[in-house]
This record gives C-alpha cells, sequence and structure tokens, in this order.
C-alpha cells in the first residue's frame, strides 16, 4: 500500500503569519476578561491541600501530594529564572538578543565555517546539555510569529510589537518594532525529553512536574547551543515558545512528523517531549521531512481524541481551518482546540498531557517501539490491526498517581 506523505500542507492563498495574540494562552485571558493563571495555580493547590495527587484521585498520604506540588516548582526553576517560557520574552530576560562575539575580526582569526563540523560539534552540545533529537531547518518567514505580546496571559488590550523580517545581518529591536534578518539563514531546533513515567500519569501534579522539567531542560539547551553560536563569532537568537512556531520548523528539520494531537511526534519519544530553536547564521547541514509514517498512522489511531477530557482533538479527517483564533487557517492537519484544552487545565488545575499519555510513540519503549514502529514506518498495511492492538494493551500506558505508583516513580 503506498503511502502518501505531505510533511506541511499550506495553501499559502489563505496562509498569514501567527500572531502570538492569538495563542490560546492569550486568547483565553482576553475571553474571559481575566488572567486564566491564577485560578490555574490556586486550583493546582487546592489539589496538593486535600491530598489529591490528580483531579479525580485522592490518595492516602497528603504528604505525597505536597512533595508532588514542590517537584513543580522546582523543577520548573530553571525555567522561570532563564526563559519563561518564551511566550511574550522575545529580546527579553534571558532570551535578550546578545551580539555575537567579534574577537575573531579583532585577532584577525578565521571563524571555523565548516558546516558539517559545526553541525556535529552543536549536535554534540545541545545531546549533552539534554537533547533527545536536533536538526537544521533553513530559515521561513512562514513560521515566525507577525508580532509578539508583552502582556502575556493578560486580558484586554493586547500589547503587540510586530516581527520584521527587513533586515539584513543583525537583529535589532527599536520603535517600528524586532527586527529579525533572514540572513539568520539556519534554525537549529532541539527536542528535550519529558519524564515518561511521570507523565504516564496526567492529568496529574506529576505530570505538571514533567512539563516544567521539560521547559526548564529546553531553555538550558537553547541558551547553551545560542552562546556556542555567539562564541563563535555568529549571531544567535534563542527561543522556546516565542518568536516562531516551532513545530513547523522542527518538521521542516526532519525531528518528526504533526500528530493527530496537533504536537510534534518524534520516533524515539513521541509527543513527549519539548522543543527549543535557535535562529543562527553559522553555516550548518540542514535536515529535510521525514516521512516516518506517523500521519498515516494517526488516521487509525484517534486514542488521543478519545482520552482527551475536553473534546478538543478533533476525531475525524485534517481540515483546513480550525475552530477560532487560535488555529492557523490555510494548513491542513488537525486542529485541536486549544481554548477547550486550556479551559479543562483551569478547571483541572493541571496542564493535563492525557494526550501524551495515551499516544502510543510515547516514552521510547513498550511494545509499540519495536516492530510495531517500524513497520509504520514502511507501509500502511498493518495500521489498523496495530491501533486495534494498542487499543487492547496501550491502556495500560495511562497510570494512577496512586499510592502504589509513587514509590514506584519516586523510591
Ligand atoms: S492536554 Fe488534555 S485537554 Fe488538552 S488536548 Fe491534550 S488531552 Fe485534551
Ligand atoms: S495518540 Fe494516536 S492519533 Fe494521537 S497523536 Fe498519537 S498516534 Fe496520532
Amino acid at each position: 500500500v503506498a503511502k502518501i506523505f505531505k510533511a506541511l500542507t499550506v495553501d499559502e492563498a489563505r496562509y498569514q503569519r501567527f500572531s502570538e495574540s492569538n495563542t490560546a494562552f492569550n486568547a483565553l485571558s482576553r475571553d474571559r476578561g481575566s488572567g486564566w493563571q491564577m485560578p490555574f495555580a490556586r486550583r493546582q493547590r487546592d489539589l496538593a491541600i486535600h491530598a489529591k495527587a490528580s483531579p479525580k484521585e485522592t490518595i492516602v498520604q497528603r504528604e505525597d501530594a505536597l512533595i508532588q506540588y514542590a517537584l513543580i516548582d522546582a523543577m520548573d526553576r530553571i525555567n522561570v529564572m532563564t526563559a519563561n517560557w518564551g511566550s511574550g520574552k522575545c529580546n527579553r530576560g534571558g532570551l535578550k538578543w546578545e551580539p555575537a562575539d567579534d574577537w575573531f575580526a579583532e585577532e584577525g582569526v578565521e571563524r571555523p565555517a565548516d558546516a558539517a563540523r559545526l553541525t556535529r560539534a552543536l549536535r554534540f552540545l545541545a545531546r549533552d546539555c539534554g537533547a533527545v533529537s536536533t536538526g537544521v531547518a533553513p530559515f521561513d518567514p512562514r513560521w515566525i510569529y507577525s508580532e509578539t505580546q508583552r502582556n502575556h496571559c493578560q486580558p484586554g488590550e493586547p500589547d503587540t510589537q510586530p516581527i520584521l523580517i527587513d533586515s539584513d545581518g543583525i537583529p535589532f529591536e527599536d520603535e517600528a518594532g524586532l527586527h529579525l534578518p533572514s540572513t539568520l539563514r539556519n534554525v537549529i531546533v532541539c527536542a528535550v525529553p519529558m519524564h515518561a513515567d511521570l507523565i504516564s500519569t496526567a492529568p496529574s501534579l506529576y505530570a505538571e512536574a514533567a512539563t516544567s522539567q521539560g521547559y526548564s531542560l529546553a531553555a538550558c539547551v537553547c541558551l547553551s547551543v545560542a552562546e556556542f553560536c555567539r562564541s563563535l563569532g555568529y549571531q544567535a537568537i534563542a527561543s522556546l515558545n516565542g518568536t516562531a512556531l516551532s513545530i513547523p520548523i522542527a518538521v521542516q528539520a526532519g525531528l518528526g512528523e504533526v500528530g493527530r494531537n496537533g504536537m510534534l511526534i518524534t520516533p524515539e519519544y513521541g509527543p513527549c517531549i519539548r522543543l527549543c530553536k535557535v535562529y543562527t547564521d553559522m553555516p550548518l547541514e540542514q535536515g529535510t521531512p521525514r516521512d516516518l509514517g506517523i500521519q498515516a498512522y494517526c488516521q487509525v489511531c484517534g486514542a488521543c481524541a478519545r482520552a482527551c477530557p475536553s473534546h478538543a482533538i478533533p476525531s475525524g479527517e485534517p481540515t483546513w481551518e480550525g475552530a477560532n483564533e487560535c488555529n492557523s487557517a490555510g494548513v491542513l492537519k488537525w486542529h485541536v482546540n486549544a481554548k477547550q484544552c486550556l479551559r479543562y487545565w483551569v478547571a483541572a488545575g493541571s496542564s493535563c498531557s492525557a494526550c501524551i499519555a495515551v499516544c502510543p510513540f510515547s516514552g521510547g519503549k513498550g511494545w509499540f517501539s519495536g516492530l510495531p514502529q517500524r513497520l509504520i514506518a514502511r507501509t500502511t498495511r498493518w495500521n489498523r490491526i496495530m491501533a486495534w492492538l494498542d487499543r487492547r494493551w496501550g491502556v495500560k500506558r495511562r497510570r494512577q498517581t496512586s499510592d502504589q505508583v509513587t514509590p514506584e516513580i519516586m523510591p
């Protein structure tokens, strides 16, 4: 059976660069007329106070819930201190656009410029800092936000600043906006793993901690990679969720495919990862999109759509547009209703992640990671049988944060 593979299907006549003000984090606060973060944090604390490890599960030892709650803050610390998820943080805080080190020019020394050698070095660095997958995509203006929103998650009028692609050489900011030069022709994109055992208990305090740790790790990776580029005399802009859409860049770099749950699905860790990226003019070897058979498998799987407590993940075919302004019209994909998802987060006191926990590609282990995954990459012939088998066996993938599981995760 021939597989149909199109990495990114975009209707250029309809597609417009996405405004960061339309991420669900910003849009939901506007809809509510108040920030969603405070009630979310309150609900999360209530879970711990009432000895709940998840919205539906009370545990015997309150101390366990309190410890799990503290893990969230602990694992988030590096992220908060440095990059703060990156949203609205383009050229701010730890993500400030630092100039390239120009000691090469001062000393009259040639900068290293061998793309293959530099690519190997930065892959080593990213892996050493915690990345499980690193690739390089070409500069593509379509994925760069049209504007950033400075008053992140705040209700009322968005305080926006345009991101302009109108200069060569050095990125800068002035009254007109943020100027991001297309001479930053390479985008290094890295995936860091989230703790699969913690995610398997989603939605829960443990899963929230895993998400926090993912962001802290991603901050470490992208700040280190950017500094590596600058130290060799090249421009570099580090970014987490801000500046541009990470997922299509990761697809272009060959890290994975976009799944039904709207996330990047990597062959190694499925959607159980977080992404970060660095724009640079350093010469590097670019990757290409890879056909891993994942989207074809998503057609018959649908486990994430069935598991989604907010029914935000579509169960039908890909469409050209989604439910609201949080979706990019003009891209053929499964458009997740991100506002509906975020409303559930607020009600549950958890950033959920059930759609990550149930995905057969998550975790990089279990029956699915062997022969099934290899077959999926070659043919669609066995997809329905494997989806059926996974429905029978995959249920074990998601666990309760019970008093039995807790010592297993954290002895
Ligand atoms: S995080 Fe939870 S609510 Fe949001 S899409 Fe995934 S399963 Fe649904
Ligand atoms: S759970 Fe199934 S349908 Fe959803 S992203 Fe994973 S493989 Fe695709």
